[in-house]
């Protein structure tokens, strides 16, 4: 039993029950289990992903375990596919109540090949330096992590909003940042600039919103395992922690990368007013020490 497995979650909050949650990014790994722990806790669950297969596929699984869950194709960069999703969700579940911003991701064309610029690497036609980074990628990661949060936030906090103007009970939005929006990773400066980004911009929320009622907190998740990033720490081949992997472990005080159900509990704890009424505008690291940890 992993250790992750050995803190299975002691409880649900029952507060939740009900509820309408909207998680985007639902077909992938991270975010099909936070939906899931959404709808272990009573939630009328909207699982939105790129991949419509891949939200229902989730969706089916989590319906045959007794919840209500329903799959829908939604490109967090198109208001017109958000507010055919938001519509199909309040005829079918109701308003919802917890949007959960988790479609995210980096891209190759934002990712420069070494750590450092050397001398003598300018002459080296293989590498792709700080130079060569192509505005196409950076505006993908971007726009994906930073305008792919705000698109879903104008379109499914109008539902929480009654038409006084205030919000409905319980309502939440919980955006997916990144430890390296704390301190940016090496090779990766679109990512760690949009995640800082998302950051930031649930900060501004929080008090933007905070007259209405509703509340914007975030994750920031460490380094877990996922298909996103298995190639990054695994070598294909053999299967052995890459060197970046041995890096990050040695940089994580707890020594192990995180499990997505490591995620749960603070994805709950936010969600429900019941136990985090009080607390808006914060972004929670889950990282294992990882940016608590200088190093040395
Ligand atoms: P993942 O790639 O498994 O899941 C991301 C999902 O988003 C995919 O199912 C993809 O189809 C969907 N998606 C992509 N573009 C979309 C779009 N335009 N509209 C709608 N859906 C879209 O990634 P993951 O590792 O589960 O990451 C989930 C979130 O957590 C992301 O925001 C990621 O940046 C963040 N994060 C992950 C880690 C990690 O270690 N995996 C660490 C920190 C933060």
């Amino acid at each position: 039993m992993s250790a992750a497995q050995q803190n299975a979650l002691p409880f649900l909050p029952a507060d939740l029950a009900g509820q309408v949650a909207v998680v985007t990014g639902a077909g992938g790994v991270l975010c099909s289990e936070l939906a899931g722990a959404l709808a272990r806790a009573g939630m009328k669950v909207a699982l939105l992903d790129l991949d419509p297969a891949a939200a229902e596929a989730v969706a089916a699984r989590l319906r045959e375990a007794g919840c209500e869950a329903m799959g829908i194709g939604a490109d967090v960069l198109q208001r017109d596919s958000l507010e055919h999703a938001a519509a199909q969700i309040a005829a079918t579940l109701g308003p919802c109540t917890l949007l959960l911003n988790g479609a995210g991701g980096n891209h190759p064309k934002g990712t420069t090949s070494k750590e450092w610029l050397e001398p003598g690497d300018l002459a080296d036609a293989s590498l792709t330096s700080f130079f060569d980074l192509d505005p196409a990628g950076i505006s993908f990661v971007f726009n994906l992590n930073f305008l792919g949060t705000l698109l879903p936030t104008q379109v499914f906090a109008r539902q929480m909003l009654l038409p006084d103007g205030r919000a409905r009970a319980g309502a939440s939005i919980i955006n997916v940042s990144s430890m390296n929006a704390f301190c940016p990773l090496t090779k990766i400066p679109a990512y760690s600039a949009a995640k800082a980004a998302v950051s930031n911009f649930t900060q501004w929320l929080a008090v933007h919103f905070c007259k209405t009622g509703i509340r914007v907190n975030a994750i920031a998740p460490g380094f877990f395992l996922t298909a996103q990033n298995h190639k990054l720490l695994f070598d294909e081949a053999t299967g052995d922690p890459t060197a970046r992997a041995g890096k990050i472990l040695a940089h994580t005080p707890m020594g192990r990368f995180g499990e997505a159900t490591e995620l749960a509990g603070t994805t709950l704890w936010l969600a429900s007013p019941a136990a985090s009424g009080f607390v808006n505008g914060v972004v929670i690291p889950v990282d294992g020490g990882f940016a608590a940890y200088a190093g040395v």
